[in-house]
């Protein structure tokens, strides 16, 4: 017997009858990808500036990234960390070259990422207070989003988020987003680290501030507190620069990485400074799945993609253009969009209201982008998109907005 086929119906009804319903999810079936577009199931192209929210680094299926999983796959998946494989110290050696001297820890996403970053403050203020359950405080900032488990649900203080799901994890605190005075009334001597994202993406675009940073910088030196930044969306030269921190030359003790680092292959990392990779010793972390020779060759594969395509500077190039013709775009619809902020192919469009209809605008004109808190368009092109690619999605932007209007 032939198993029935799978129908575009089918795949709408599988959804709706079997498919744990946590998201609300567009009325659209995907089922191939190149570069920048995407097609669905009736054969309709699409420009994807959600890259799989800010995870599809290279586009979609970059013949380098599609050969190196191939021949991995062939070769080894899966070996646990109870071994070494050569992907993973490759891998490794070349993210301490981004982010400087110390050590990495791999795993599969954003938030277990977070996790150990997380378990790295409690570690730090183990060894400065002396005694467990002394200086474990983290202070985050108001409108983060750090993950779903519960270290990044704790982190993360939005009602949307932590709704149904307290008691919560004690310890956490948090300031008003580049308000350093904020910061600094909140350290007191159980305060171990502080724990920000470079740039708040699922918060709405919102980035730090240079002097912010490297206020935070001083504050945590001057306490003896871990400056940790959560670089899972911004960072992987979603910026323009590896880390978006190198926008300010602030220098962190760990820094959380995902995303974009597989470049569609699930894999996430912390890295740790010199000053306290030391913390951790074995058995005190760990992971089956984390940095597996299949995950690490999609990581390294985009790190070399990333190099040899100039990625960087090519997001460097563009990006000031586009981001002027959406400044330009949101001046002449005043009363839609209020503003543009972000940086690189990181950027996000104020609304003056709710955006999901203006979402589905976009889609139905061929142009595929997420929501962020506080009515706003994201706009996450891939770091490969072309300049005519950038002018596109404005053109269909504008068209939205002209219809709308
Ligand atoms: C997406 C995201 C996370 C969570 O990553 P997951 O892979 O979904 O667990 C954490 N922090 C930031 C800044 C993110 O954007």
């Amino acid at each position: 017997m032939t198993p029935p086929a799978i129908t575009r119906t089918s795949t709408a009804e599988h959804y709706d009858a079997h498919v744990l319903k946590n998201y609300a999810r567009a009325p659209l079936t995907l089922v191939r990808g190149r570069g920048a577009q995407v097609w669905d199931d009736a054969g309709n192209a699409y420009l994807d500036f959600t890259s799989g929210i800010a995870v599809s680094a290279l586009g979609h299926c970059h013949p380098h990234w599609v050969a190196a999983i191939q021949r991995q796959a062939g070769e080894l998946i899966h070996t646990s960390n109870l071994f070494r494989h050569p992907n993973q110290g490759e891998l490794a050696r070349r993210l301490v070259g981004y982010a400087g001297p110390g050590r990495v820890f791999f795993c599969n996403s954003g938030a277990e990422a977070n996790e150990a970053l997380l378990k790295l403050a409690r570690l730090h203020g183990l060894k400065k207070a002396g005694e467990e359950g002394k200086c474990y405080k983290v202070i985050c900032a108001q409108q983060a989003f750090h993950g779903r488990t519960f270290g990044g649900m704790s982190a993360t203080p939005q009602e949307k988020i932590q709704k149904g799901f307290r008691p919560l994890v004690p310890g956490f605190a948090f300031g008003e987003l580049n308000n350093l005075q904020s910061f600094a009334d909140l350290v007191d001597d159980q305060t171990a680290a502080i724990f920000v994202e470079t740039i708040q993406g699922e918060g709405g675009i919102h980035p730090c501030t240079p002097e912010f940073l490297l206020g935070l910088r001083q504050l945590c030196d001057r306490h003896n507190l871990l400056l940790m930044l959560d670089e899972v969306q911004c960072g992987i030269g979603r910026t323009g620069r590896f880390f978006a921190f190198e926008h300010a030359g602030v220098r962190a003790d760990a820094i959380g990485m995902a995303k974009g680092l597989g470049g569609g292959f699930p894999i996430g990392a912390m890295w740790v400074g010199e000053r306290c990779a030391e913390l951790f010793q074995p058995g005190m972390h760990g992971t089956t799945f984390g940095g597996t020779p299949l995950a690490c060759a999609a990581g390294l594969a985009v790190l070399d993609v990333l190099e040899r395509e100039k990625l960087l500077a090519r997001v460097q190039a563009q990006s000031p253009v586009w981001i002027d013709s959406l400044r330009r775009l949101a001046a002449d619809f005043p009363a839609q969009v209020l503003g543009v902020r972000g940086l690189g192919y990181l950027v996000g469009l104020q609304m003056a209201a709710d955006p999901a209809p203006f979402l589905a605008a976009l889609r139905e004109r061929g142009l595929l982008v997420p929501s962020a808190g506080g009515n706003v368009v994201r706009l996450l092109p891939p770091l490969t998109a072309t300049a005519d690619e950038l002018a596109r999605s404005v053109a269909i932007i504008r068209d939205a907005l002209v219809a709308k209007a």
